[in-house]
């Protein structure tokens, strides 16, 4: 029976455990905090419950256009603390029965490699030395803080302190406009705080599409967010009455709070990752696309991997990973295409794409088809009261086959499902216009841009 040892019970380590354990392997799992890991204690789970409740409140504000008269809701930040660790508790439970039910043994406790087949933990049961034919480092990774800035929980945040704050900000400075920035911006503008952004280029979520982000922009405008855009923080300071954000162009953010969200480093120190001969680069484990270290039978998968540092993709790697274990991957023999990886914003309005960008494809000089409908055309948006958004499609003008798109809108995390099956699947855009689709919907837009 093949022994499988995992380091790390996020969403990487425990889709490895339960796969593997299902096709038979002896499977132990190693957390030192809680099953579920970063992305259900600090990450997704936690800044998702939160954004829905502001997106009730954003909602609420928008009901007399359906007739209704709006009274304000107003947030009760202890229920919301509750509401959190409600969510986090049941999640939790869930995944550990779903574990146990598999046999994967579970322990709490931090563990290392002391060779490439040994890993050692040290629990509160005192210290266990392991062997392993397999080992899966799925460690994740954790808030990058800049050394100017010294967050305290109460008026200089990270991303994990945030879920609720202490107290309400009256006026936050959030550093960084990437994903997580401009989602906490999202929330807390939600909550009726007064929000300033430093944006350390000149447009938002800098990755993405300019149209993507020029749509975000437009909403955080409305809203009365401040934008600090070309900014780089570079200080932070306290006084009596809040913080001073100091930047590189000599303009000051001044707010109650700051919130810190400038991306993350890899958990691979302490790890004893020289002692198995596992190869880092800046601190994150090159892998192979079967996620393999340069120590064949030890993987990584995950934030630590260094690649898309996303929930789904560590999850997917998990899944890989136990079948390549397992020797199933010679019957499936599907690699992870990275560049076909769905991913969303949950911020008003929202956001998804998957594969290849209009701006993406300009840049390369490669000839694309792009179609786009706004939301308006389709009547669910009519009826729902829907603030304006669009579907943009992405295809060959040759072949017709979708190589990617962008939604800008409500549920537009649900409806690039659609876009991704067809980027993965290499369907034609004639195959969405042959898809009977429900109506009223939004996805009559999908139809409507594949047309
Ligand atoms: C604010 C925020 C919101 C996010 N929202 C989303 C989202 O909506 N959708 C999405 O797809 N992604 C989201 N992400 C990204 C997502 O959270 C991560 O990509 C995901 O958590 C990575 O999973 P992982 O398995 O690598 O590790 P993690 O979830 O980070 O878990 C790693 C675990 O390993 C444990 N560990 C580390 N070292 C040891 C050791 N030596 N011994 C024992 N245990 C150890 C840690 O305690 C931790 O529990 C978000 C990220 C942030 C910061």
């Amino acid at each position: 029976m093949v022994r499988f040892v995992i380091i790390g019970g996020g969403p990487a380590g425990n889709t490895a455990a339960t796969y593997a354990a299902r096709m038979g392997a002896d499977v132990t799992i190693v957390e030192r905090d809680v099953i579920g890991g970063a992305a259900h204690l600090w990450d997704c789970i936690p800044s998702k419950t939160m954004i829905a409740t502001g997106g009730a409140m954003s909602f609420s504000r928008r009901i007399e256009g359906m007739g209704l008269v709006h009274q304000d809701a107003l947030l009760d930040i202890e229920a919301q603390r509750r509401r959190v660790a409600e969510i986090e508790n049941h999640l939790h439970g869930q995944l550990t029965t779903l574990l146990d039910s598999q046999g994967v043994r579970l322990v709490t406790g931090t563990a290392r490699l002391t060779g490439p087949h040994s890993v050692k933990i040290d629990s509160a049961d005192g210290p266990e030395e392991l062997e392993a034919d397999a080992i899966l480092i799925a460690s994740g990774s954790r808030p990058r803080i800049p050394d100017w800035a010294h967050p305290d929980g109460e008026r200089v945040l990270t991303t994990r302190q945030a879920y609720p704050p202490p107290a309400m900000p009256e006026h936050l400075v959030v550093i960084g406009s990437g994903v997580t920035g401009v989602e906490f911006v999202h929330m807390f503008s939600s909550f009726g705080a007064k929000v300033t952004l430093i944006v350390s280029r000149q447009q938002v979520l800098p990755q993405k599409d300019p149209e993507v982000a020029a749509a975000l922009e437009d909403e955080l405008l409305r809203r009365g967010v401040r934008l600090f855009k070309g900014a780089r923080a570079e200080g932070l300071d306290l006084d009596g009455s809040g913080v001073a954000v100091r930047c590189d162009d000599g303009r000051v953010a001044r707010g109650s709070h700051a919130l810190l969200a400038i991306g993350s480093i890899p958990n691979s120190d302490g790890l004893g990752l020289d002692a198995a001969g596992v190869e880092t680069d800046s601190g994150y484990i090159p892998i192979n696309h079967h996620c393999q270290s340069n120590v064949a039978h030890i993987y990584a998968a995950g934030d630590v991997s260094g690649k898309l540092p996303l929930s789904s993709v560590a999850s997917m790697q998990g899944r890989k990973i136990a079948e390549h274990i397992m020797g199933l991957h010679t019957r499936f023999h599907r690699h992870i295409d990275y560049e076909k990886a769905a991913s969303a914003i949950f911020t008003e309005p929202e956001i998804a794409d998957v594969g290849l960008a209009e701006a993406e494809a300009f840049a390369t000089g490669r000839k694309i088809r792009v179609t786009k409908v706004p939301y308006q055309a389709t009547a669910k948006a009519l009826i729902n009261a829907e603030p304006p958004g669009f579907v943009k499609i992405v295809s060959d003008p040759a072949t017709g086959v979708v190589l990617g798109g962008s939604i800008v809108g409500r549920h537009a995390a649900e409806l690039i499902s659609v876009l991704a099956l067809a980027v993965t699947a290499n369907l034609k855009v004639s195959d969405i216009v042959e898809s009977c689709l429900a109506h009223p919907t939004l996805s009559e837009a999908l139809a409507e841009a594949a047309d």
